[in-house]
């Protein structure tokens, strides 16, 4: 396999293809600041964006969440306790390993060994890169599937906003009890698609005038919001609703409700990308919702 990229050093190939482990404190991306993203060294698949590292003080490049779906991971015993090993999905090239320490709100922490990264800046470093918002729109299966779609859109996560740690698993949001929503977080790049067209197409993705959930998904889980993290944001939240409003001259008001950003819990593995790691269970759920035939009536086309 190796023979395939003659590009690589001898370091990055026995780092991907033998399992190797770079020295720590001898990769340059430790100090890699700028945003962009970081691909596999061999097949330039993109694994992570500038946004998900941190500085783990380990001495190997740290990222608390890779891009959905680019990585795979298996078990691995090698040095007698049991440690999750990370590879590229696209070519197999072995990363690094998953640990459960992680300091941001993943709680994951992705050692990665930089021979097996290749750093690829974002076009315009004076801009901003991947930048995140937050939101609620009823079943996160559907709202994770449609925004995804949106050209700008880099990665859509599942998860659930509002509540407490303790409980923000399946489970216990579905009980309604928890004061937790289905949630998505979205990346974005603010130069390809701004906050304000983001929101716009969040709304057009939901049905804002249902207070007591989405279609028939009932139950303040499932109620829509918009997470705010600033002033700026919340401005353009509150004006958006405001030209729906005027433009969509109905009796009714609109529920979705702005709130300060506070929180957002990754959702289990399996509710990640669902409609492609569960097409035909996916498209019995979205068509028997009823979801897209009351978006059409609101929205049109
Ligand atoms: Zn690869």
């Amino acid at each position: 396999m190796a023979d395939d990229f003659d590009h690589l050093s001898p370091l990055a190939k026995n780092v991907l293809f033998n399992e190797g482990t770079e020295r720590p404190f001898t990769s340059e991306l430790l100090d890699e600041k700028r945003a962009g993203t970081y691909a596999c060294a061999a097949c330039g698949n993109p694994l992570f964006h500038s946004s998900q590292k941190f500085d783990s003080g380990t001495g190997w490049p740290s990222f608390d969440d890779p891009i959905d779906g680019t990585i795979e991971t298996k078990g691995d015993y090698k040095l007698g306790v049991p440690r999750t090993e990370y590879h590229c999905a696209d070519c197999g090239g072995h990363l690094g390993h998953i640990f459960e320490d992680g300091p941001t709100d993943t709680g994951q922490r992705y050692c990665n060994n930089g021979a097996a990264l290749k750093f690829i800046p974002d076009k315009e470093p004076n801009l901003k890169g991947t930048v995140t918002a937050y939101f609620a729109g009823g079943c996160f299966w559907c709202i994770e599937t449609d925004i995804e779609l949106l050209d700008g859109v880099r990665d859509v996560t599942s998860g659930y906003s509002g509540g407490s740690a303790e409980s923000a698993n399946y489970d216990a949001i579905t009980t309604g009890k928890t004061k937790h929503r289905e949630a998505i977080k979205v990346a974005y790049n603010p130069n390809l698609i701004s906050y304000q067209e983001l929101v716009t197409q969040f709304m057009k993705h939901i049905d804002p005038f249902d207070a007591g959930g989405q279609q028939y998904d009932r139950g303040y889980q499932y109620t829509t919001a918009i997470y705010t993290q600033n002033e700026e944001e919340a401005k353009i939240a509150q004006d958006t609703l405001d030209v729906i409003a005027k433009t969509h001259n109905l009796k009714r008001e609109i529920a979705t409700v702005i709130e300060p950003y506070k929180n957002f819990y990754k959702a289990e593995e399996h509710h990640q990308d669902y409609s492609t790691k569960s097409p035909t269970n996916y498209k019995r759920y979205r068509k028997g919702s009823g979801r897209d035939a009351a978006l059409k009536k609101i929205w049109g086309e």
